[in-house]
């Protein structure tokens, strides 16, 4: 949809909670959604966008983390009003819901290049990807 956000070329891999294949993410995202990133190494990781699961991100031995090891709220594993969908502008749930206009708001702040998936979504990658 957009080349805002550094696309990750590492292929993807099998949740090891879900089965589901999780996209890989970089440990500059990584370092800014775990929580005391200064006591992790360096880690090879991918993001679970499985609203059904629990793992936010898993690693290559098998390891996963959960919200509980995130510092952000993961808006897609909530089916909460106020969580969040996109983490650049602040938009929740229930304000898409409310205004579907916002939907546009974000596209033209991502085509002007705006906007910070990067690092603010903890998937990395671009917040619309997870619009309803
Ligand atoms: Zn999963």
């Amino acid at each position: 949809m957009s080349d805002c956000c550094a696309t990750n070329t590492k292929p993807k891999q099998p949740c090891p909670c879900c089965g589901q294949a999780g996209a890989a993410v970089n440990n500059r995202t990584l370092w800014h959604h775990l929580k005391r990133p200064w006591e992790r190494e360096i880690m090879e990781a991918w993001f679970c966008d499985n609203p059904e699961c629990e793992a936010v991100y898993f690693l290559a031995d098998q390891r996963i983390f959960t919200q509980a090891d995130a510092r952000t709220p993961v808006g897609i594993k909530s089916n909460a009003g106020n969580a969040l969908l996109c983490y650049c502008f602040g938009i929740d749930r229930q304000t898409l819901a409310d205004s579907p206009e916002v939907r546009d708001f974000v596209i033209r702040q991502t085509r002007d290049k705006q906007c910070d998936c990067e690092i603010c979504n903890p998937s990395g990658r671009c917040c619309l990807k997870h619009f309803p």
